[in-house]
């Protein structure tokens, strides 16, 4: 399989905020987001075998991995090949949504959808990246017609910086509240600010 990075830290996103979990960040994707905040897993990576991905887990004392990207369902197959060989461990995946979510592979799922044209795969949890009034009009708009429930719908800052996050988050807030939608703070930037691999 293409892996980008694989490395430990918080999970800052959605609804497993706070937890510490194993990221292994696939390369590839199928998309090319404007704002793409890991440009760089479109094209980085190296080639691992499974077995080597499923010994770097085996290594980790942490119970959660995390399959992200790019886009990691591009890569399903490897993927299922890893998690059948690894026991004891939780898997969630970060995914845009364009790819059927296989059902059985992982215990938690989080789409974040980039196309608000089409109707979202089942998840657990469903991301979306806000940079002002008009992103979270259309994401209003969306929750309407695709009927997704609102508490599962978490909403965080497009921003890169502790900086930026920090003066984002009040007036999100108060916006999230109004919505019945959660707030996703972006918690790995306000720890450790505009930073890779941690
Ligand atoms: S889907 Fe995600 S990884 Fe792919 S280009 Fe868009 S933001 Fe970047």
């Amino acid at each position: 399989m293409r892996v980008t990075e694989i490395f430990e830290s918080i999970q800052g996103e959605g609804a497993l905020m706070g937890r510490p979990m194993l990221f292994i960040r696939l390369a590839g994707c199928n998309l090319s987001c404007e704002w793409c905040d890991t440009p760089y897993a479109r094209d980085e990576g190296r080639e691992m075998s499974a077995e080597d991905v499923a010994m770097r887990i085996r290594s980790s004392h942490l119970s959660w991995v995390c399959w992200t990207g790019g886009e990691p369902l591009l890569q399903r197959s490897a993927i299922e090949d890893v998690v059948a060989s690894v026991r004891g461990y939780r898997h969630t995946v970060e995914t845009n949504g364009t790819i059927p979510v296989p059902s059985g592979l992982f215990d938690h799922v989080t789409v974040s959808p980039k196309s608000l044209a089409g109707m979202p795969p089942l998840a657990d949890c469903y991301k979306f990246v806000v940079g002002g009034k008009g992103d979270l009009e259309e994401v209003d708009r969306y929750v309407l017609r695709t009927g997704i429930a609102r508490e599962r719908v978490y909403i965080q800052p497009m921003c890169t910086t502790k900086d930026e996050a920090t003066r984002l988050l009040a007036p999100l807030w108060s916006a999230c509240v109004a919505r019945g939608y959660a707030l996703s703070p972006r918690l790995h930037v306000l720890v450790f600010d505009d930073r890779r691999g941690v």
